[in-house]
């Protein structure tokens, strides 16, 4: 059995990170204030089915409606395993045309078989036809007494007003990394599995918010390595993630335009057998943090020693170029998510380019570089101040430069010659191209 199944929760307790909406429903319960439809809405694997299955026991078990419930009663078993008659779950992604909706309402007038309600579980609800919601509108209007619907969704915007006005709706978060892998090392301690703590964040980032995605890789890592203890290196074996140091490298290539380094390291992971499109998610994920640390915003998800070389690697960068960095592999990564049939030669070539261009593209001086500069030297011009002695309203980081910046030369007293040799020096500060003939205007 996957640890998934072993460990999906069964009482309203275990579910970890959806308190406030499991202890509602337990107080709807207490106080039998039962409604009857409920609207589950969040991203996938943040435990909405896993609600459901546990409410529809809670109004069938044998001592309900209740909130504690006994899961040994014939009812709690057959709900748990999936065969009560009673529970129907419908995944409205295949059935989503008016005769399966039709079909529902000409069932639910019946009588549960042996139970106290006939819960209806409908996942994916979104994906319903217009005439389907329109039909099962006519139902939640009139619902029969012994009817709970219970609906489930990703999409809560797609869902008509009418419908969602007529059910109780409950907002389920996403995990985050922390809580999955809390989650990860109490299942781990059970099951008697050793294990090194921080093997655990990159499964759970790699989760992206999903429980049971998480467990599954958990699942799939141990696999994996086949032995009895969970170490960083198997999981990093496993998933295909590579040491911070890489992308650390990697970035640093970029930021000197070291086109050979970056295309030699993408020949490297494509000899090594790596995934070009789990290495370019990952190397948005490591952006987006050098990004956040940039903002001194605190990150959770990577460990002490990580995040101290990637706060390092940042301080080295300008921020608009890092943000223009992930811009455009942001959108490179959308397009490799259209390109589902690609070959890896396909996608190496697509990434190879675009680097080249990420490369040329940054070694042009940024829009706001200049709009700033620009504001300086009108400044400098304005108040007679030397360029250096102008300050920026909100200061870009120059990039660390090998060659020494050219040194001021003394005032002509000549007005226009010094605005002049103003201009040059500035635009020399930056190394924007200056052409010949812009500096014989400048009188270089
Ligand atoms: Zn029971």
């Amino acid at each position: 059995m996957s640890l998934a199944t072993r460990y999906r929760p069964q009482n309203f307790e275990d579910l970890v990170g959806q308190l406030s909406a499991a202890q509602s429903l337990k107080n709807a319960l207490d106080y039998r204030k039962i409604g009857h439809a409920y609207l589950f809405h969040g991203a996938r694997g943040v435990g909405k089915t896993t609600m459901a299955r546990i409410l529809a026991k809670a109004l069938n078990c044998v001592n309900g409606p209740t909130s504690q419930i006994c899961n040994s009663c014939e009812h709690c078993v057959e709900i748990s395993e999936g065969r009560s008659t009673d529970v129907i779950e419908i995944d409205a992604a295949s059935n989503r045309g008016i005769d399966n909706i039709r079909e529902l309402r000409a069932q639910a007038v019946f009588a549960p078989m042996k139970s106290r309600y006939k819960v209806y579980i409908i996942d994916e609800v979104h994906m319903l036809t217009t005439e389907s919601f329109n039909a099962l509108l006519k139902t939640l209007e009139e619902p029969p007494h012994h009817v709970v619907f219970i609906l489930a969704t990703t999409e809560l915007h797609k869902i008509p007003e009418t419908i969602t006005s007529r059910c109780q709706v409950f907002t389920f978060k996403k995990f985050n990394a922390r809580e999955i892998a809390d989650r990860l090392a109490h299942i781990l301690d059970l099951e008697k599995i050793a294990f090194e703590r921080e093997a655990l964040l990159p499964i759970a980032e790699r989760g992206e918010g999903s429980l049971r995605d998480a467990i599954s890789l958990l699942d799939q890592t141990l696999a994996f390595s086949g032995q009895n203890t969970l170490t960083l290196a198997a999981v990093r074996e496993s998933l295909d993630i590579l040491p911070v140091e890489t992308y650390n490298n990697f970035v640093q290539g970029l930021r000197t335009g070291d086109l050979h380094a970056i295309l030699n390291a993408i020949h490297e992971l494509a000899q090594g057998g790596a995934n070009l499109r789990v290495f370019l998610k990952d190397l948005l994920a490591y952006l987006r943090v050098m990004v956040l640390v940039s903002e001194k915003v605190e990150v959770h998800s990577l460990s002490k020693e990580d995040l101290e070389k990637i706060i390092r690697a940042a301080q080295a960068w300008d921020r608009n170029a890092l943000i223009r960095v992930f811009q455009q592999l942001f959108r490179l990564n959308q397009e490799f998510g259209q390109m589902l049939s690609a070959k890896s030669s396909e996608l190496r070539m697509a990434l190879e380019i675009s680097l080249v261009d990420l490369v040329h593209k940054l070694r042009e001086p940024s829009v706001s570089a200049l709009v700033q500069k620009i504001e300086r030297l009108k400044t400098a011009i304005e108040t007679g101040k030397p360029f250096e002695d102008t300050i920026a309203s909100a200061p870009v980081q120059p990039e660390k430069r090998d060659t020494p910046a050219p040194q001021p030369q003394a005032a002509t007293g000549d007005h226009q010659a010094d605005t002049a040799a103003m201009l040059q020096k500035a635009f020399l500060a930056e190394e924007v191209p200056v052409n010949p003939e812009t500096q014989k205007l400048f009188g270089g």
